[in-house]
């Protein structure tokens, strides 16, 4: 379990490039939430990760910003796979991770999830090298080839706990499965239950966890 105390004060005390930290004051964000200042070190280095957090805690920004700085911006094969329970979060995680990535060049996003149009999805994920979705549109276009995750290099399953309670697990495992073994595995999630420690022992290398519940 990481605790606090050695984390960096500042995100100019993190090794982010400038149009990534450009992006961020623009936000408006002053100095890191704790599950950022916490994350985002570890994620940087590539670790696998538990983060215990909730909504309100700053944790999309704690996984998108380390993510965003690990896409290759030439290249556009999907390298990041966010999950999300709902396509209310989907949405949220998009508009945010368009917001950090906005002055790194060559980003391209596409979000997914049931209920809207196929065709617009397709056309998004042809260039995307970040992909937001729902499991069940996910494996959608996993099956129709329009997602393919060989070359996936870190994947986020964020409210990994209300995917489980929305009967997602088959899903899950069967996305992950998909990815590359030696891909970064990050798992937040407000609670954590048997099925979840189940999937985290399964998919995870050597996780830290970060807890900032408070
Ligand atoms: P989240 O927990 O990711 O849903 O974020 C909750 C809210 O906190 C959102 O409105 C974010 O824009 C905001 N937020 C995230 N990180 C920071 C930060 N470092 N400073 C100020 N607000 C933030």
């Amino acid at each position: 379990m990481i605790n606090n105390q050695n984390c960096p004060a500042a995100f100019s005390d993190m090794p982010l490039t400038p149009h990534v930290i450009r992006a961020i004051d623009e936000i408006g964000y002053t100095k890191p939430t704790n599950i950022q200042a916490s994350a985002i070190p570890l994620l940087l280095e590539g670790r696998d990760l538990i983060g215990r957090s909730c909504t309100g805690s700053g944790k999309t920004g704690a996984f998108a910003i380390p993510a965003i700085e690990g896409v290759d911006g030439s290249s556009h094969h999907a390298q990041v796979l966010v999950l999300s329970p709902t396509r209310e979060l989907a949405m949220q995680i998009y508009v945010e991770m368009k917001k950090f990535s906005k002055y790194k060049e060559g980003v391209s996003l596409a979000v997914v999830y049931g209920g809207s149009a196929m065709n617009d999805q397709i056309k998004q994920l042809r260039h995307a090298n970040i992909v937001i979705g729902t499991p069940g549109r996910l494996m959608d276009h996993m099956r129709r080839k329009t997602l393919k995750l060989d070359r996936i290099q870190t994947v986020v399953l964020d409210e990994a706990d209300e995917m489980l309670n929305m009967g997602f697990i088959d899903d899950i495992e069967t996305i992950l499965t998909a990815t590359p073994d030696e891909r970064q595995t990050v798992l937040f999630s407000a609670t954590m239950s048997a099925p979840l420690l189940k999937i985290s022992n399964t998919f995870l290398t050597d996780p830290l966890t970060v807890e900032t519940l408070a």
